[in-house]
Order: C-alpha cells, then structure tokens, then sequence
C-alpha cells in the first residue's frame, strides 16, 4: 500500500544542531534515550529544553511490534552502573520531571523490574525533588516484578495500550487484557498511584473502539491519557491508515475529560512522554 502523503499539521523540523549538548552528555554517561531510538519528532523541542526519556536496559527490544523503530536483535546484558548514570543526568540537567523507560526485555528473569526499582531510587538520592514517571513493559504478566516497581513509589506509572485489541496483531507478543490488568493491579497495590497510559491514533482504529478503551482504562483506575499520531518509522513498518485532523485530537481530549480522565494530552505530535510535567502539574 502507498503511504499516505503527510498533511501540512505534521511537517516539524528536526535540527539536529540543537541537539549538540544532550548528545554529549549522554554519549559522556552512556545513555540511551527513546527520543533517539523511536526517532521521536518533538526530539529538537525537548532537547532544546533539556529534556529526555530515558531508555534503561539497553536499547534492543525482545519483541517485535510493527510499528516501533527500536532495535530488534540480540539483547545485551544490562549495564551495571546505569540507574546510576541516569540519576547522574538528572541531576546535571536539573529536571523536576524525568521519564524512565525500557525496552521489553522478555530475555530478564524479572522483566528489567530491580532496575526500574534502582533507577527510581538513585534518582532519589542525588534529585529528591525530581518528579519521577515511569512508563513500564508488562512484565509478562509477573505480579511480582510489577510489586517491585509499584514497592519503589513512581510519581506516575505508566504502561501504554498503545492501540484497540482488534489491532494487537501489530504488537507481536503483547495481550491487551494482560496490559488492562497490570494497569488494575498497579492501583489495587497502592491505591493513590497515579496511573497513565497512551494511544497512536492512524493505526487503523474505529472511533466506538477508541472509545471502548478508554471505558476500560476508566474501569481499572487510569487517569492520565494521552493520545498521538502514529507516524510509520520506515515503508517498512505498519503503514499509517489515517492523518487523525488536529480538531478531532481537541474532541477526543474533551470527550476523555467529560468520560472521567483527570489530565489528557491529545493532539497529532502528543506522545506519552511529551509534556509529562503537565499531568501532576494539573492533578497532583
Ligand atoms: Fe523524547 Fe518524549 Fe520529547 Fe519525544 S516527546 S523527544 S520521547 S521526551
Ligand atoms: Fe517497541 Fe515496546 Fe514493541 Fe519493543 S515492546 S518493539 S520497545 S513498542
């Protein structure tokens, strides 16, 4: 299939010059970041403010979603020294704000968790007042390795949908009941966690779908939403079905808010870590 031409709402400029004194610093730690691997559009705007998503536990995937840019090949052990080399950034960067993610690592005894828990705390201990979100693979479904990182006390939790069940053929390995009870069980764990998840709009979803989700993630305590564009990373990826028109991301957000969502972000270059000060800023 053709791709479909991209409307003039998603023509942002990447300049990578902008981005000469994060690369540095992260290239001086030894840090990866999703802005990067996901070659994530709003890369200029967040680097120019000092901001980044951390990617823990390597940057190769165990899975293979269709639509995600992030290395497919042999995992790597995982770097010893890591939490503490994020906590370093996060200190010298001076955020009041940081996300933390990984890759699936389905190689892992427990799924990456105790490095979750450790980055969490390190961050801790040279940031306390930093704002730490985390925004977490499903663990396969293990209670336990989700105990450990809900036992560390992230501001937010993460751990994005990503689509409608209908469409979870394109997340090879992923259960859309098994993401569902995670969000569930994070809540019943501790009850005041604030809990966040995500939509890519333009994969292929029906509207009553749409809306289907997000009863659900209402259903288990979720809160904070937010919704984007999918963009395809390559011809080679899923290809977009739809450019979703910047008023009907302004709709969607209005008709989260008015279904029960406390803090929603929605429009075409949205994803789950952009603006991520704004959710506890509007909802602590
Ligand atoms: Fe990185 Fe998130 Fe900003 Fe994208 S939106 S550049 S992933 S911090
Ligand atoms: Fe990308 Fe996450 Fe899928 Fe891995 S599990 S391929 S990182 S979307």
């Amino acid at each position: 299939m053709d791709p479909i031409r991209k409307p003039a709402w998603l023509q942002k400029k990447i300049t990578p010059v902008a981005h000469a004194e994060m690369e540095g610093l992260l290239k001086e730690l030894r840090l990866n970041t999703v802005c990067q691997q996901a070659r994530c559009p709003n890369i200029t705007e967040c680097f120019g403010k000092r901001q980044a998503t951390f990617l823990i536990l390597g940057r190769i995937c165990t899975r293979l979603c269709s639509f995600c840019s992030v290395s497919k090949e042999a995992p790597l052990p995982v770097e010893p020294g890591e939490a503490a080399s994020v906590a370093e950034a996060v200190k010298r960067l001076g955020l009041s704000h940081v996300v933390i993610t990984s890759p699936t690592r389905d190689d892992l005894a427990d799924g990456g968790a105790s490095m979750y828990a450790e980055t969490v705390a390190s961050i801790r201990s040279v940031s306390p007042g930093t704002k730490v979100e985390l925004l977490i693979p499903d663990f396969r479904g293990d209670g336990a390795a989700l105990a450990a990182v809900v036992e560390s006390a992230p501001d937010i939790l993460g751990h994005n949908l990503e689509t409608v069940p209908r469409l979870y053929y394109i997340r090879s390995g992923a259960d859309y009941q098994r993401s569902l009870d995670l969000l569930a069980q994070a809540r019943l764990l501790a009850p005041d966690l604030n809990t966040k998840s995500g939509l890519m709009l333009g994969l292929g979803e029906e509207e009553t779908e749409l809306f289907a989700v997000l009863e659900d993630l209402l259903k288990v305590g979720c809160r904070y939403l937010s919704l984007g564009q999918y963009l395809a990373p390559s011809r080679m990826h899923h290809p977009v079905q739809r450019y979703v028109e910047p008023e009907l991301f302004e709709f969607y957000k209005e008709r989260a808010l008015a279904m029960g969502f406390e803090h929603v972000e929605s429009a075409p270059y949205v994803r789950s870590s952009y603006h991520a000060e704004n959710y506890l800023e509007a909802h602590p």
